[in-house]
């Protein structure tokens, strides 16, 4: 099935092949103050709409995951990065219609100790 996404001013637009059955959340120092909670897809399996500029892009730590934003709302949809070498995207689900936040499986990840 396809999921519909979007920030909040609707100027970045996403669609999710897959069905998604459980979330990472998080502890890290980003991924908590942002409240991510994170699908995991192959890069492949995603497409973004969004005008050239709509998007800005934030990386910290090794700099391999590129976390994108919408430059006028703010909210982050989605990051990419690759994983053992194959194009990967984690899904902001926060950001998808129609998806049961507090009914999805939500696995724990302790990011802030590694
Ligand atoms: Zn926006």
């Amino acid at each position: 099935m396809k999921h519909k996404g979007s920030c909040h001013c609707g100027n970045v637009n996403i669609e999710v092949k897959g069905e998604c059955q459980s979330v990472v959340e998080c502890n890290c120092s980003h991924c908590s103050r942002k409240g991510y909670l994170l699908w995991f897809v192959p890069r492949a399996d995603v497409s973004v709409t969004a005008e050239d500029g709509a998007l800005s892009t934030y990386t910290f730590n090794k700099h391999e995951i590129k976390h994108h934003f919408c430059a006028t709302c703010g909210c982050a949809p989605f990051g990419f990065g690759a994983h053992g070498g194959v194009e990967m995207a984690a899904i902001n689900v926060r950001c998808l219609e129609g998806i049961d936040l507090a009914g999805i499986k939500r696995q724990q990840v302790d990011g802030r100790s590694s």
